[in-house]
């Protein structure tokens, strides 16, 4: 059979394509990192799509991560013997800059959850204008199972296998849940060990004395209390005698209540995995900090007050309930009881989509994460610059210029909701997504 003529050769007519078509097909169902926390995360951005009005090109590439990292760590363990440990790396966009996020240990981290923290991550570096895309990381492992030098064997390994993928330049990490200053310091060392001259740049939240800032272990709770702050002056409210339940008594939390308690707000309540402790006249923050520091949780505080379960506190009346411990504490199954003013996110997701809904109706306010708990990113963005000019700046110095931060993205978020009738987290997203958009419109789509 002879060779059937070449459709276009000399003579033919060009085919007619159909006209391009304007929205580009979504990347197909069931992806690795499709759990409901990044459900919940796509809802969010699919709802502040419709709102944002962005080229569809633009909507496409923001759904999913450039880049998701899954290794599995081999550790020896103090008697000998060796375990596996499941990592992850996620990088949701490197269209502002270099990805930034924390790592955490927890039995819970997964592709997913990494991948919807690092979209909230893009959306809240985007929104305070820091020149960063979103990243989040973590080992999947029970910290209070492990020993100190297990965690260091943990943390080593974890940095040694993304080295190909971090860097100053292309990804820095922060600490999150159950990571701390030592967590950083070991991750820097061994980064550094790898280039053979010392990285500090690689990682924000790491101790003082290898270039770390002063002011980055209380970013995240003092910017959660600002934004309180500047959320009751709004609503024509002094902080000040306000009554507030703080969930999680970490980092976040911790720092969070002694910011409520030293602007003479009333703590009547805090909790972590423990449990809760209740005084209606409000708690000694300074005392359970000590309490914390000796005996590792809020378990065995009496001194006057009432044990609760963490549902119960959630529960409780007050003005102000800060959720700072992790995401999905305010589901439909319990915003119907939420008895607060405002809720305020200092956690990631800790109130899923339906929840929203429902808490709207109710007319409770949401300080929304991407916001609210930026603090943390906007001292880590402070350290990396210090870093990289070797440079430092004091105490005061870095508190004005977060305030500075905080407050422009607070009044940005503040007057689009009520110009757009809105609420605050879609006003949130919007603002971020407008911050990516204008830049990867700026940039195109390489080639
Ligand atoms: P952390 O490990 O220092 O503290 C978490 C606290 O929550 C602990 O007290 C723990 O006991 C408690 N907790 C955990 N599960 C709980 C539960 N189900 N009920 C009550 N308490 C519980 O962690 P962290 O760094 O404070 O982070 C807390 C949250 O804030 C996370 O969602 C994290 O992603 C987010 N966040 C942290 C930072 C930061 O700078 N550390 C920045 C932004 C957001």
């Amino acid at each position: 059979m002879g060779r059937a003529a070449h459709p276009f050769g000399p003579g033919t007519q060009a085919p007619v394509y159909p006209p391009a078509v304007s929205k580009t097909v979504p990347a197909p169902p069931g992806l690795e990192w499709e759990t409901p926390l990044y459900e919940q995360a796509s809802m969010q951005l699919e709802h502040a799509l419709e709102l944002a009005e962005v080229p569809d090109f633009v909507a496409n590439r923001l759904r999913h991560p450039e880049r998701a990292v899954i290794l599995t760590l081999p550790v020896r363990m103090d008697d000998g013997t060796y375990r596996s440990f499941p990592a992850y790396r996620v990088q949701h966009s490197t269209v502002l800059g270099p990805t930034k996020g924390g790592i955490r240990y927890d039995d819970a981290v997964d592709l997913g959850e990494c991948a919807a923290l690092a979209m909230w991550m893009t959306w809240k570096c985007a929104l305070l204008r820091l020149p960063y895309g979103g990243a989040k990381g973590g080992v999947r492992c029970n910290p209070r199972t492990l020993s100190t030098a297990e965690v260091a064997r943990i943390t080593r390994r974890f940095t040694a296998e993304l080295a190909p993928f971090i860097g100053p330049q292309r990804d820095i990490a922060a600490p999150d849940m159950a990571t701390n200053e030592q967590t950083m310091a070991w991750m820097m060392d061994t980064y550094s060990m790898q280039r053979g001259y010392a990285v500090p740049e690689i990682v924000t939240g790491k101790p003082i004395s290898i270039g770390g800032s002063v002011f980055r272990h209380e970013a995240t709770g003092a910017g959660v209390v600002m934004v309180v702050e500047y959320a009751c002056r709004r609503l024509g409210r002094e902080l000040a005698g306000q009554h507030c339940v703080v969930q999680g008594f970490g980092n976040v939390g911790g720092i969070a209540a002694s910011e409520l308690h030293a602007k003479g707000a009333t703590v009547v309540a805090v909790s972590d995995l423990s449990g809760g402790v209740y005084a209606e006249d409000g708690l000694d923050i300074p005392a359970l900090h000590e309490h914390v520091a000796e005996h590792g949780s809020l378990d065995g505080y009496e001194a006057g007050t009432e044990r609760l379960t963490n549902a119960e506190l959630l529960e409780l009346p007050c003005d102000v309930l800060v959720l700072a411990a992790r995401e999905d504490q305010v589901t439909s199954a319990n915003a119907d009881n939420l008895r607060c003013g405002l809720l305020v996110e200092g956690a990631n997701g800790p109130t899923s989509v339906e929840a929203d809904a429902i808490l709207a109706s109710r007319g409770i306010q949401v300080l929304p994460d991407v916001l609210t708990n930026a603090g943390g990113v906007t001292v880590s963005y402070f350290e990396w610059v210090q870093d990289l000019g070797r440079l430092f700046w004091d105490r005061e110095e870095i508190r004005r210029r977060l305030a500075d931060k905080m407050s422009d993205a607070f009044d940005r978020v503040w007057n689009l909701a009520h110009e757009r009738g809105i609420s605050l987290r879609d006003a949130a997203l919007v603002a971020g997504i407008h911050e990516v958009s204008a830049a990867l419109e700026a940039r195109g789509i390489y080639p």
